[in-house]
């Protein structure tokens, strides 16, 4: 039995996996952070945000202090979260699920 989590992410309560909404494809134990059963790719500060302006102060966020990671499916290529960190800063585990609870909610065993 599979629940809609967010936008692009199930849950198979049956088989405890995360899962990709838009293909299926299974991603990780539910228990784990999903973002550990994507593919992963660091974007240019100045792709994601074009300087604005010529000058020092251009609107684009220095690379020496922010990076922006996008997560992809490794089955359909769709953008399944992304996030700014500090370059160093391992990714955030952003939803931890109470699998047991969820079960018990939906009459899952
Ligand atoms: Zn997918």
């Amino acid at each position: 039995m599979k629940v809609r989590i967010t936008e692009y992410l199930d849950i198979d309560l049956t088989r405890e996996k995360w899962h990709c909404h838009s293909c299926g494809h299974e991603l990780t134990d539910a228990t784990n952070n999903y973002k550990h059963g994507c593919l992963v790719a660091e974007v240019p500060m100045e792709t994601a945000h074009p300087p604005l302006t010529e000058s020092t102060f251009s609107f684009t966020p220095d690379p020496d202090f922010c990076r922006l990671l996008e997560f992809y499916c490794p089955g359909c290529g769709t953008t399944l979260e992304n996030e700014y960190l500090p370059p160093g800063h391992p990714i955030t585990h952003d939803i931890e699920l109470d699998v047991a609870a969820l079960k018990a909610r939906h009459g899952v065993r």
